[in-house]
């Protein structure tokens, strides 16, 4: 298994768990961009956005509820961001569909 994530997800990498359940993985970003910073991913090896099939809608419905409950849960009342970078232009370095929450300052828009 050649997937960092997925390495993360099966424990073989370890990695600072904030969530797990039963189609969802969330753990603290090694290079963190604000004061909170955290990765969501499906446990299920997707590349990413343009990869999902009609079949992922429920591992997507997850992977947001997760989302709001782990901003919920880590303090973000003023706010945060929810953001899946999606190939080169956008800067997308991991071929693991992840969701970045980031949150606890104050997030320029627009983003570079
Ligand atoms: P992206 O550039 O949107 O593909 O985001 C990939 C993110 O994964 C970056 O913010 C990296 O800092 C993060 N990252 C890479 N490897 C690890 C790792 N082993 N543990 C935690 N975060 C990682
Ligand atoms: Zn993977």
């Amino acid at each position: 298994m050649s997937c960092i994530f997925c390495r993360i997800v099966s424990g073989a990498v370890p990695s600072d768990k904030v969530y797990e359940d039963d189609k969802v993985f969330a753990f603290r970003d090694i290079s963190p961009q604000a004061p909170v910073h955290i990765l969501i991913v499906p446990k299920k090896h997707v590349a990413g956005l343009n990869e999902l099939s009609d079949e992922d809608g429920d591992v997507v419905a997850a992977l947001v509820a997760v989302a709001g409950k782990i901003a919920s849960s880590s303090g973000l009342k003023n706010g945060w961001r929810l953001v899946a970078n999606t190939g080169p232009d956008a800067g997308q370095t991991m071929d693991h569909l992840h969701f970045h929450i980031l949150g606890g300052r104050k997030l320029t828009w627009p983003p570079g």
